[in-house]
């Protein structure tokens, strides 16, 4: 797998390196956040080991920024001691794992190994719903050949509703998708990411059935 480390600290950054590699994988560095930028939104990564405090643009605009372009790459943060914000805003930005200062370089590979391997369960092709389309090796949404920013909570979504288009899926499905390991999570707010997922896509595609859920369709096709 090819994996990006961002990491300004050069010991830690060498350690991180030499860990990632000798778990077989292909290791990409970068040390300042728009050299990370840059290589995050040219060139395809399996998963990212994201740094926050970083030079020159913090990490969290760096993560902003890739989702906003419907970079989809899986991301692990590295976050420090103690600071639950971080974690949260880091969530929020679209991280989907992360890890706080100091940590044993165990526990990195085996959320990195976790991360990828949810990566592979999905990694099949690429799966069309009329305009729209799914590549799901590269974690990009494209509505008529052209990208679509999605946050990782839409890709998730709009991920499911078309591995199963055409069937109307409960907002407790959508939920346990979603947030796998959140027992706190509420099917209310699936609503809140329908609605703005339905707002990116070719009009009529999410379909509401009132009391059931929600389904994928050809937008303009009869149902
Ligand atoms: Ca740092």
């Amino acid at each position: 797998m090819r994996i990006l480390v961002v990491e300004d600290q050069p010991t830690l950054a060498a350690q991180l390196v030499q860990a990632v590699a000798g778990a077989g994988h292909t290791v990409e560095q970068a040390g300042d956040g728009v050299q990370a930028h840059y290589l995050g939104e040219v060139e395809d990564f399996d998963a990212v080991v994201l740094d926050l405090g970083l030079p020159l643009l913090d990490g969290l605009s760096v993560l902003r920024r890739w989702r906003a372009a419907g970079r989809n790459m899986p991301v692990l943060i590295l976050t420090a001691r103690g600071s639950w914000q971080e974690k949260v805003a880091g969530m929020d930005a679209g991280a989907d794992d992360y890890l706080a200062k100091p940590f044993h370089m165990e526990e990195l590979l085996a959320r990195l190994r976790a991360l990828l391997r949810r990566r592979g369960e999905h990694a099949s092709a690429e799966w069309r719903c009329g305009a729209i389309s799914l590549d799901t090796r590269q974690a990009r949404a494209l509505v008529d050949g052209q990208p679509l920013p999605l946050t990782s909570h839409e890709f998730k979504l709009l991920s499911l509703l078309m591995q199963r288009k055409g069937e109307v899926l409960s907002r407790t499905e959508l939920a346990e998708h979603i947030y796998p390991q959140d027992s706190e999570r509420d099917s209310n707010t699936i609503e809140v990411f329908v609605g703005r997922l339905r707002k990116k896509l070719p009009g009529g595609s999410i379909e509401t059935v009132r009391g059931l859920g929600y389904r994928l369709v050809e937008a303009g096709a009869a149902v």
